[in-house]
């Protein structure tokens, strides 16, 4: 049996009671980054033995993974963050299982887009999570093909491309269309930035260097302005305010 634990995005204390359980009671833990998850493990005094499972060893180590699962191992797959396959590697095992008719069980826990979204202020009865854009070949025409859609719209992004995003996305969809970056969710300077693509990429450009991890959130365009947006400046709140 595979089991998709997913693992905190920041406050270590964001796992469920299942999920340590799973962790511990499985034969083998699989890791995107052994270092990474070595860290979450100890704290919870779990010493189930590990493996790494990453994008540069996916094709080889799924091979592998499924011949202990047929031979009956119970294995949990998790990744440094969040939840296993959503923009994780975890995809390619999973399939390579199902392929094999062999069982797969993911729990349910924490994923970087659902915090985002919930708190943005944007719509949420439909979305679409676009994940990471491309970052060369197919960007400009993914871009176009996003400009009219109604729904909102969710991305991934790495800080050093976020001005660029931010610039790509208000030339696409428009500069007004409003937007959110929900940046170091859950972790000490987790903050959401609300505004325009346009104010965003003007906020952000003046910064000397962005870091942390990042969620993008646009309205999608049938989204009606609300009177309470800023659309003329950005609006920052933070969830632990530094003292003045
Ligand atoms: N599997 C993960 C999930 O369930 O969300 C996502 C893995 S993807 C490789 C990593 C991306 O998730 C980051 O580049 C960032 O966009 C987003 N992310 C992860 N942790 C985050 C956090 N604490 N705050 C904001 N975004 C985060």
């Amino acid at each position: 049996m595979l089991y998709l634990v997913p693992t905190p995005i920041g406050n270590l204390e964001d796992i469920t009671l299942r999920a340590l359980r799973v962790l511990r009671e499985v034969d083998l833990i699989a890791c995107e980054d052994t270092r990474v998850s070595a860290r979450l493990l100890k704290h919870y005094g779990i010493t189930t033995p590990t493996t790494s499972y990453h994008a540069h060893n996916e094709a080889r180590k799924a091979l592998e993974l499924i011949g202990r699962l047929k031979a009956g191992s119970r294995i949990a797959l998790i990744t440094d963050a969040g939840t296993p396959g959503i923009s994780d590697p975890g995809f390619f095992l999973v399939r390579a299982c199902i392929q094999q008719g062999l069982p797969v069980v993911a729990l349910p826990g924490p994923t970087a887009f659902v915090p985002a979204l919930a708190a943005s202020g944007l719509p949420t009865d439909r979305f679409v999570f676009e994940g990471f854009l491309p970052s060369k070949k197919g960007r400009q025409k993914r871009l176009m093909a996003l400009a009219e859609e109604p729904r909102t719209l969710v991305f991934y992004e790495a800080p050093h491309r976020l001005v660029k995003t931010l610039d790509d996305l208000a030339q696409a969809f428009g500069d007004s269309r409003a937007a959110v970056v929900a940046r170091e969710l859950t972790k000490t300077f987790e903050e959401l930035a609300r505004g325009t693509l346009r104010t965003l990429h003007t906020y952000y450009a003046a910064q000397p260097r962005i870091r942390g991890e990042l969620v993008l959130v646009v309205a999608g365009t049938d989204y009606k302005s609300d009177p309470h947006w800023p659309c003329d400046r950005v609006q920052v709140t933070a969830a632990f305010p530094p003292t003045p």
